[in-house]
């Protein structure tokens, strides 16, 4: 592993365990930390904390791998990495704006398991379990249910539904978190899925190189290369994160071949300031994989507490500008509540339009007019129609 220009640390084994242990990602899945008994057992907890675990299991269920316990502070609540596993009070708070569905994916849900917003593009929940319950989880409606994986009808109807809807051209695994599964019953799903012949790509939104890196096996990453082109989505918030266990299945994948690109999610008091975007980004980068998005925090049920405000966000990026290469800048992207699908947001550089001319002030105060040529003067490339059939494969796929 290149190790020049940054240092990931090695996470110490937890009290009791065996180095052995510590490396099997069962036993770190078999492990985890999910009741009050168990947090104590790692954490001082604060009065508040502690009751903060009251009836918790009817809100939003709690789990973290002794792995990932480790990385957060024992004594400080207001520690980052704590303020994600910890469960507290607030969430059983009405606030602002609080949805248990707040994607709009019920509406798009035309059969168990499988979630069809945008045309080209469909996401498949093959499990509700994670590794992880984190507190600002998006889709409460879902994750850890106790549904686990797909069964074998839900299976069967959702390779139907993409089978007939050929304009699907890529299918994101996620959950729940897909990595939970065996690598037999991944095995399993991406077989299926490679025998439909309109799906090009298939991507995997995981959080296990973040909270549970032991996953990422010599095994697990045959099985992701035998069913290329499969792209891993990542989950990394927070430099501190990216330790020599998750560095060390980063470049596994990698080197594999599969492209790894990373999402992240604005937190208040735990991401929320330039310093920590920039130093994520670029060891992100550094480990080749590319920072993807920077999503504002949804208006999920209890995480009200958690959630940074856009005027915040749009700062950092606007700080970011200029000084953060293109390879390490997350797209800022902001989810319409209620499923209205993603919007992006970039800083404002036009400062005036007058017909063909333009005119944009830069990041650094650069101010300059664009001309564009005249509208007869435009004219379509000859062989546009070539790709046509692609083209309107793709316009009925939701039919
Ligand atoms: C975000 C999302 C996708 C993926 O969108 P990209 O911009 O391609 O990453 C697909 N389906 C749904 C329902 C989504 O919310
Ligand atoms: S790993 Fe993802 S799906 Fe699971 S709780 Fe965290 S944010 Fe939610």
């Amino acid at each position: 592993m290149s190790r020049a220009v940054f240092e990931f640390k090695k996470t110490p084994v937890a009290t009791g365990a065996t180095e052995l242990q510590w490396k099997d990602w069962h036993w770190q899945m078999r492990t985890s930390l999910k009741s009050l008994n168990d947090f104590q057992a790692f954490f001082k907890l604060h009065d508040s904390e502690v009751s903060a675990f009251d009836g918790i299991d009817n809100t939003f269920n709690v789990r973290v791998t002794q792995y990932y316990a480790t990385l957060a502070d024992q004594r400080f609540s207001e520690d980052p990495i704590r303020k994600i596993l910890m469960p507290h009070k607030l969430e059983k708070v009405t606030g602002l704006q609080q949805m248990l569905d707040p994607l709009g994916e019920k509406k798009n849900n035309p059969t168990a398991r499988v979630i069809h917003r945008y045309s080209d593009r469909c996401l498949l929940l093959i499990t509700d379990v994670c590794s992880v319950y984190c507190r600002f989880c998006t889709r409460k409606h879902f994750t850890g249910q106790e549904q686990a994986f797909l069964k074998q009808d839900e299976l069967e109807n959702s390779i139907q539904y993409i089978k007939n809807h050929p304009g699907i051209r890529e299918v994101i695994l996620s959950g729940g978190d897909p990595l939970t599964v065996s690598d037999e019953q991944l095995d399993r799903v991406l077989t299926r899925l490679r025998e439909i012949p309109s799906v090009e790509i298939i991507r995997i939104g995981t959080r296990m190189p973040v909270v549970c890196p032991q996953r990422i096996t010599p095994e697990l990453v045959k099985v992701l290369r035998k069913h290329k082109p499969v792209f891993v989505m990542t989950h990394f918030n927070h430099p501190r994160e990216l330790t020599y266990e998750s560095a060390e299945g980063l470049e596994r994948l990698v080197d594999h071949g599969v492209p790894v690109f990373n999402q992240m999610v604005m937190l208040n008091g735990v991401n929320n300031h330039e310093t920590i975007v920039q130093a994520l980004s670029r060891r992100l980068l550094y480990l080749r994989v590319k920072p993807y998005y920077m999503f504002q925090c949804d208006p999920s049920e209890g995480t009200d507490h958690l959630r940074n405000s856009i005027e915040d966000s749009l700062e950092i990026q606007s700080r970011l500008w200029g000084h953060l290469s293109g390879l390490a800048m997350p797209h800022y992207s902001i989810d319409i509540p209620n499923g209205g699908g993603k919007a992006y947001k970039v800083p404002n550089f036009e400062i005036s339009k007058n017909e063909n001319v333009r005119t944009f002030k830069g990041w650094d105060g650069v101010q300059e007019d664009y001309i564009s040529p005249p509208a007869e003067q435009i004219k379509k490339p000859l062989d546009w129609e070539l790709y046509l059939d692609e083209w309107l494969r793709i316009q009925n796929s939701k039919k």
